[in-house]
Parts: structure tokens; sequence; C-alpha cells
């Protein structure tokens, strides 16, 4: 399930705008070892309704999947693994999005 105010994939290649589709389809090689799932949404993602995007709970909440390290190396691991902060290379879309300009052709 997306939340409906999550933002719209922005595209291969741009900046990630948190838009949670790469984790909603499946965990990536952190959150595999993390959640020790490999289908379906990452359960370490995390929706954050005050901003309106997802975010990787391994960056917002370290201690609720790995107690036993200090939240700052947790966090700042995490990031180089996730490649947090970089472009997105998730060639990925919603199922309910809709063509920009409907019957334009
Ligand atoms: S990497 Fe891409 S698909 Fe994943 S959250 Fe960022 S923008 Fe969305
Ligand atoms: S970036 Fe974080 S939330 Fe997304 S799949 Fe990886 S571990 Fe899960």
């Amino acid at each position: 399930m997306i939340q409906p105010l999550a933002p719209a994939h922005p595209g291969v290649g741009q900046p990630c705008n948190g838009c949670g589709l790469c984790c909603l389809w499946k965990p990536c090689p952190v959150g595999v070892v993390i959640t020790r799932k490999t289908l379906g949404p990452c359960r370490a993602l995390d929706w954050s309704a005050e901003q309106a995007v997802y975010r990787c709970g391994l960056l917002t909440s370290p201690h609720t999947f790995v107690p036993w390290l200090p939240q700052a190396v947790v966090r700042r691991v995490a990031r180089r693994w996730i490649a947090a902060d970089t472009r997105c290379d998730a060639n990925l879309e919603r199922a309910d999005s809709k063509p920009e300009n409907p019957g334009s052709d």
C-alpha cells in the first residue's frame, strides 16, 4: 500500500525524493539482512506523515532494527550501504500512476 500523499516517482537519475517505491517493491540488500525478508515492502520502511515522504528506518530509528550498536554508528554505516541522498536508480512506476496528458494524442 502506498501512502496517498507520497510524492510521485521522480524518474531514474533524479535526486531521491522519498517516494518509497523501491523499498515498497522489495527490501534492498541491507533490508534483507535486517528484516530477513526478500519480497514485498521492507519492514524497515518508515512513513513520515509530517514530511509526507518515506524514510529508511535504519536512519530514522536505528535502535528498532539494530539495538545492540550505537545509533550514530548504524546511521553512518546505513547511509553508505543504502546510498542515501543519491540519485534514484529504481526504474519503477506506481500502479495507480496516470499519464501526464491523458487523451492528448
Ligand atoms: S530511490 Fe527512487 S524509488 Fe527509491 S525512494 Fe528514492 S526516488 Fe523513490
Ligand atoms: S533503504 Fe532501508 S527501508 Fe529501504 S529497503 Fe533498504 S533497509 Fe529497507
